[in-house]
């Protein structure tokens, strides 16, 4: 694009809540015809709640909800936000405690030590790739539940089944009629399970559904469309969604999300409304047609 269309598109955005921090996609977002969002934080509000805790025998729910609260409270994800709530809701003595060797693991989980002993919470897949052993009755409940789940281990076995809900944006299922509008075939891509994502794709009304994937698998799916000869915008608020928003043809990062997707992306909206990104397109498009 050139500058003047730059400063014009970029006066225009700024009215609608759209920062431009990658003029030079705009060149490419007039051809876009996929658009690939991404699920929590994205189409949901990423404000979840704790709806429900299954445990092994011989374990207190809200014991297991402390020892997962004391590892989450150094994860930024919005499952995380839920799972210190009820703990500190609980009162349970162990979530006043925190993880030593700490680590975040983008789309999995997170581990580290609390009290002394290995500890893991996250995608069921994530504990027993670490080793966990994974009982059949929590193992039963977890492929159950259309709620996204989090699994708790401690001393190598799965303890508790943490079910996290959340909620579609207000706008969501309107903002996907008008992207299919101006022309762009949506698609999920999600790092939650089946279940939880074609819930979610159901009340949207969108067909094409990714789920369980990775944040290298998200980056592959925007590769792949656009090795079959489609333009690609993508859309995403966490560190999980960088690497396909940087590598997509028009990538938009959600209000309210990280500072990795912002400085992955081409273009930043300040409001975290689904309305927003097909504003966005829009004014893609026009600031694209002011230069030629
Ligand atoms: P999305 O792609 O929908 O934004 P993420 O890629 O952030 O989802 O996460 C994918 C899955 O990884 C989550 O649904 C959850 O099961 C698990 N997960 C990620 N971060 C955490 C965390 N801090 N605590 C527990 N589980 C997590
Ligand atoms: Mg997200």
């Amino acid at each position: 694009a050139t500058p003047v269309a730059i400063l014009v598109g970029t006066g225009r955005g700024a009215e609608r809540g759209i920062l431009i921090t990658g003029p030079e996609a705009l060149d490419r977002a007039g051809d876009v015809d996929t658009i690939l969002l991404d699920k929590t934080g994205t189409l949901t509000t990423g404000r979840m709640s704790v709806t429900r805790v299954t445990v092994a025998d011989g374990v207190d729910a809200a014991h297991a909800v402390g020892i997962a609260a004391a590892l989450e409270r150094g994860s930024e994800h919005p499952i995380a936000r839920a799972i210190v709530e009820a703990a500190d809701a609980s009162g349970s003595a162990a979530g006043g405690a925190r993880a030593n060797g700490f680590r975040a693991h983008a789309g999995l989980g997170v581990d580290g030590v609390v009290d002394g002993v290995a500890t893991a919470a996250g995608r069921p897949g994530f504990l027993t790739e670490l080793g966990f052993l994974m009982p059949t009755g929590l193992a039963r409940r977890a492929a159950d539940s259309d709620d996204t789940i989090v699994a708790v281990g401690w001393a190598g076995e799965v303890r508790a089944v943490i079910e996290v809900g959340d909620t579609v944006r207000d706008g969501a299922r309107e903002a996907i009629e008008r992207l299919r509008s101006l022309g762009l075939r949506p698609a999920l891509v999600t790092g939650d399970a089946e279940r939880p994502a074609a819930r979610v794709a159901a009340q949207l009304g969108i067909d094409e559904v990714h789920a369980g994937v990775s944040p290298e698998g998200k980056l592959e799916i925007v590769r792949a469309a656009q090795s079959r000869g489609h333009r690609v915008a993508m859309v995403g608020d966490g560190v999980n969604d960088a690497a396909a928003l940087a590598a997509a043809d028009l990538g938009i990062a959600m209000g309210g999300g990280t500072d990795a997707a912002a400085s992955a992306s081409d273009l930043a909206l300040t409001r975290d409304e689904p309305g927003a990104i097909a504003d966005a397109v829009s004014l893609a498009r026009a600031t694209l047609r002011t230069i030629r």
